[in-house]
C-alpha cells in the first residue's frame, strides 16, 4: 500500500485558495492506487470541502497534527479499535488542546500584547488578515484545536504560551498556536494503523518548516519550493511527484 501525505497551503492550493490546480495531481495520485491523506494546519470543515471538491475519502490530519479524522469504516473495527472517540461519522484520534484553552490562554494575553486572532476578530477582518474568500473564512472560523495570531504590537507571548504548555509555530504570515504535537506524530501514528494491514510506503509533499516533522517520519519527502531538508527532494511544482513515484 502506497500513502501520500499532502500538504494544502502552497502546495496544493495557490494564492487563491482554489481547489481546481490541485484536482489533476489528487486524482492522478489516487487513481495510481495512492491513499491520499491531506495533512495541513486548517480546520476539519475547511478540508472537508477539499476533500468533497477532490473526491476523497481517506483520513486527514487537521490543525497542524491536532487530530486524524478517519472516516467511519475505512480500517476494519479490530484496527482502529478504541482508540480514539466517534464523532460525526469519524473516528477522531487527537492530539492537541482544545481550541477552548488555547483561546482562553490567548484572551488573558490579548491586552498585553495587542494580540488579533480567530477569535477575537470579525469574519471581515478574518478575511482581510487571510484573504479567504467569504465560504471559506466560515469554514476556518470553525476551529477544534489550534489559533492563528494575524497581529501583535509586541512580541513575548510567544514564551508565556510555551510557558503554559503550547507549541507556537511561526509561519510565512502567521503565528499558529497548538497543543504539544505537530504534522509528523499525527501521520506517524496514522501510518502505525495503515501498517496492521499490510506493508506501507510512505510519501509526503510540503512547503513549510511546519512539514518537516511530517518528512521525518515517512519513506519519500518532496519540498515545494526554496527551503531546503536534508531528507526531502526539492520540486517546484506539485505535479513533478507525479513523475518522480512512477
Ligand atoms: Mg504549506
Amino acid at each position: 500500500m502506497r500513502v501520500i501525505f499532502l500538504d494544502l497551503d502552497k502546495t496544493l492550493l495557490g494564492e487563491d485558495y482554489s481547489p481546481e490546480p490541485g484536482r489533476k495531481v489528487v486524482r492522478a495520485l489516487v487513481e495510481t492506487g495512492f491513499e491520499v491523506v491531506l495533512n495541513s494546519s486548517k480546520t476539519r470543515a475547511e478540508q472537508e470541502y477539499y476533500r468533497k471538491a477532490w473526491n476523497l475519502s481517506s483520513p486527514f490530519i487537521v490543525e497542524n497534527g491536532s487530530a486524524v479524522y478517519i472516516p467511519e469504516g475505512y480500517f476494519p473495527s479490530d484496527i482502529v479499535g478504541n482508540s480514539g472517540i466517534k464523532r460525526e461519522g469519524y473516528h477522531v484520534i487527537e492530539f492537541g488542546r482544545s481550541y477552548s484553552e488555547i483561546h482562553s490562554a490567548l484572551d488573558e494575553l490579548a491586552g498585553k500584547y495587542g494580540l488579533k486572532y480567530y477569535g477575537n476578530s470579525s469574519l471581515e477582518e478574518v478575511m482581510v488578515f487571510t484573504g479567504l474568500p467569504e465560504g471559506l473564512a466560515r469554514l476556518a472560523i470553525k476551529r477544534e484545536y489550534s489559533e492563528t495570531v494575524f497581529l501583535w504590537e509586541r512580541r513575548g507571548f510567544e514564551v508565556e504560551l510555551e510557558a503554559r504548555g503550547f507549541r507556537v509555530l511561526q509561519g510565512s504570515r502567521f503565528i499558529n498556536v497548538i497543543g504539544e504535537t505537530d504534522k509528523g506524530k499525527a501521520a506517524g501514528e496514522l501510518l502505525g494503523l495503515y501498517s496492521l494491514m499490510g506493508p506501507v510506503e510512505s510519501f509526503a509533499a510540503g512547503d513549510g518548516p511546519n512539514d518537516f516533522p511530517l518528512f521525518e517520519v515517512v519513506d519519500h519527502a518532496y519540498l515545494m519550493g526554496d527551503l531546503r531538508h536534508p531528507k526531502a527532494k526539492n520540486i517546484s511544482s506539485v505535479e513533478e511527484i507525479l513523475e518522480v513515484i512512477k
